[in-house]
């Protein structure tokens, strides 16, 4: 759907395009792209957030490139007004996370905790370290009776 290339004629005919309404509503008079002095009408609905191209009176398969140009048109002019819907409601959050941010006591009391938490650990890996001692005495042990294995 993202047709990024547009060549030529689609940036001439965009800069050139006439917007109007009638008693149907909004439409676009794009030029064509063969014939000079001929245009055609593109139809658009704007009853949405971004108004779309709905029909176009040219020969072509629909949607035809016409009705391409004018939605993307307007998807192009729209975009800012998106950002602007999207960033309103970004600051709408904004207001709201103090509120949210109320709980942080009771979290500086968890990490408190935490840090009791580490001393707690530091004590278990003494406990382990000598642990350790014990298994690497327990291996050597072990090993000894191997070698007593091989002499006999
Ligand atoms: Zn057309």
């Amino acid at each position: 759907m993202a047709t990024t290339k547009i060549n030529f004629y689609e940036r001439y005919a965009v800069e050139h395009m006439e917007i109007d309404m009638d008693d149907k509503g909004l439409f676009c008079k794009v030029c064509s792209e063969r014939h000079e002095n001929v245009s055609y009408t593109v139809r658009v609905d704007e009853s949405q957030l971004v108004p779309v191209a709905t029909s176009c009176n040219c020969a072509s398969i629909k949607p035809c490139k016409h009705m391409h140009m004018v939605t993307e048109f307007y998807a192009r002019i729209y975009r800012s007004n998106v950002e602007k819907a999207q960033a309103k409601a970004a600051q709408v959050e904004v207001v709201e996370t103090p509120v949210e941010q109320v709980p942080p006591i009771a979290m500086e009391l968890t990490a408190e905790l935490r840090g009791r938490g580490k001393k707690l650990v530091a004590t278990d890996l003494s406990t382990k370290g000598s642990l350790n001692g014990a298994q690497q005495t327990a291996g050597l042990l072990m090993a000894l009776p191997s070698r007593k294995a091989k002499a006999s």
